[in-house]
């Protein structure tokens, strides 16, 4: 939200495995697929390890524990959406910076 994105040292918690990290530690996640596309917009993230986790899982298992993340919050619609866009871009980019 706004007001957040100016502190230097805040804490997040990976999505998918609940650890509380620096947020210049960690990938920001975000659920409609875009990243570049900042307006408005509430990022999540996710440790690296889990960030490495989610880009070598098989699909089936990427979109099961995506599907468990954003349970209730989305539609099927639009959670597809966003899940092929972030595979996507995932898969496109494997090399560890
Ligand atoms: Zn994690």
């Amino acid at each position: 939200m706004w007001g957040s994105r100016s502190r230097e040292s805040k804490s997040v918690t990976c999505i998918a495995c609940g650890t509380s990290l620096r947020r210049e530690h960690a990938r920001e996640y975000d659920k409609y697929g875009d990243r570049w596309d900042r307006d408005g917009k509430e990022f999540e993230y996710l440790c690296k390890a889990c960030d490495r986790e989610l880009c070598h899982q098989p699909r089936d298992e990427l979109e099961g524990l995506l599907v468990e993340v954003a349970a209730g919050e989305h539609s099927q619609d639009e959670f597809l959406s966003w899940y092929s866009a972030l595979v996507e871009e995932r898969y496109g980019s494997l090399e560890e910076q």
